[in-house]
């Protein structure tokens, strides 16, 4: 049937317009995925927030393998996490004249894979069969420093693998207890996660739906 130019316009009209909304929902859902792509993206964590304090141990020697493990003392993170841990900077500095320092985040697999022929111990090390949270660049080890950048009382030193370090260790000081306290609840707040054995690691919350990576790391 042949349908005169008049029939078609209005219809047409409908069309045209039909599509071009189905043109901008495809924009925006576009807009939205590459938006959720760059925040999930692994960014040095200095583009996010330069105020924060970094001292990576596995750059250096100093570290409980005894060996230089990164080729770079500089962090890396998801961004979202990154996002997150300039908002606790911001509420320790701001609400308690503090600082937090980072000792490790995103860690490549390749270098989960050292540690492992090092020591292979799960109870120290995560195998890298099934990977570390810090291969999927969703889990930080930090501290708290004071206005002068001395850290401040945990306990124990980073990476002591004793109860001492557990968060929860009975025999602690009243300043340990609280400054533990106060480390785990400003993480918890801007979405982390601690875990019972390690007062300085925290994992970033949805850390499963992220996935392991070995981005090299310069
Ligand atoms: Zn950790």
């Amino acid at each position: 049937m042949i349908t005169s130019p008049q029939m078609q316009t209005p219809s047409n009209d409908i069309g045209n317009k039909a599509h071009m909304k189905k043109i901008i929902f495809f924009l925006l859902l576009l807009t939205i995925s590459t938006n959720a792509q760059s925040d999930t993206s692994i960014v040095p964590l200095w583009s996010i927030d330069s105020t924060i304090t970094t001292d990576v141990r596995y750059a250096t020697t100093d570290n409980f393998t005894g060996k230089i493990l990164y080729p770079t003392d500089k962090v890396y993170i998801r961004k979202i996490v990154a996002l997150a841990l300039a908002k606790v900077q911001k509420e320790l500095s701001e609400n308690h004249n503090l600082q937090l320092k980072i000792f490790d985040a995103y860690r490549p697999l390749s270098v989960q894979k050292i540690m492992w022929e090092i020591l292979p111990d799960d109870r120290y090390v995560a195998n890298p069969a099934t990977g570390s949270r810090h291969n999927r660049g969703a889990a930080v080890d930090v501290t708290i420093i004071d206005s002068v950048g001395n850290e401040i009382d945990m306990g124990t030193e980073y990476d002591n693998f004793t109860e001492k370090a557990h968060y929860a260790f009975p025999d602690l000081s009243e300043e340990v207890k609280v400054n533990r306290k106060l480390l785990q609840d400003t993480m918890i707040r801007f979405g982390f996660h601690p875990i019972t054995t390690e007062w300085w690691h925290f994992d970033f919350n949805g850390w499963e739906k992220f996935s392991i990576l070995d981005v090299e790391i310069n």
